[in-house]
């Protein structure tokens, strides 16, 4: 599998905003829960996952490359809410209240089931570029290509690099 370079200053961004995250629940909860392994090996469409057994948080590195922000503000929490759940409360429902007490309460961000980026990104099936002189619309194995680093497209009318929108 080809995983696209993750530049390291997102990674310690996300890495610096789960430990925030972690030390503000253990400190609200008075324990010591310990530090979840993160790996960017999640495919497909989901943003991320969390794995209870190995206590890791599964991120997927396409959709973190196109949604930063998004990933510290809401999946690493949202991930994060998951694994404190189950080593607070045990096997309880995903997004149950316990889930959502975690979220809000604990950890201070809304809770939604998914993450609203998502779907955009599921469903269409083009991704805008822009040139110096108009709009272009990438296929998402062009895109997937720009993403890894292993293509540049050019417009033909001005020759300038298409970056994403
Ligand atoms: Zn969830
Ligand atoms: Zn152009």
């Amino acid at each position: 599998m080809k995983t696209p370079r993750l530049p390291i200053a997102i990674q310690q961004a996300v890495m610096r905003s789960l430990r925030e995250k972690l030390a503000q629940a253990n400190l609200k909860l008075g324990r010591s829960y310990p530090e979840p392994k993160l790996v960017y090996q999640q495919r497909g469409t989901s943003a991320g996952t969390a794995w209870l057994e190995p206590y890791e948080i599964r991120l997927n590195p396409v959709l973190m490359m196109e949604n930063q922000q998004a990933f510290i503000d809401e999946v690493v929490p949202h991930e994060l809410a998951h694994l404190l759940v189950w080593k607070h409360f045990g096997r309880v429902a995903p997004h149950g209240k316990e889930w959502k007490w975690m979220m809000e309460s604990v950890l201070g961000v809304p809770a939604r089931r998914t993450h609203q980026f998502e779907l955009d990104s599921v469903r269409r099936n083009t991704f805008p570029y822009r040139c110096a002189c108009q709009q272009h619309q990438l296929t998402v194995r062009r895109h997937n290509r720009v993403v890894r680093g292993e293509a540049t497209y050019r417009c033909v009318k001005c020759g300038e690099a298409l970056t994403a929108e």
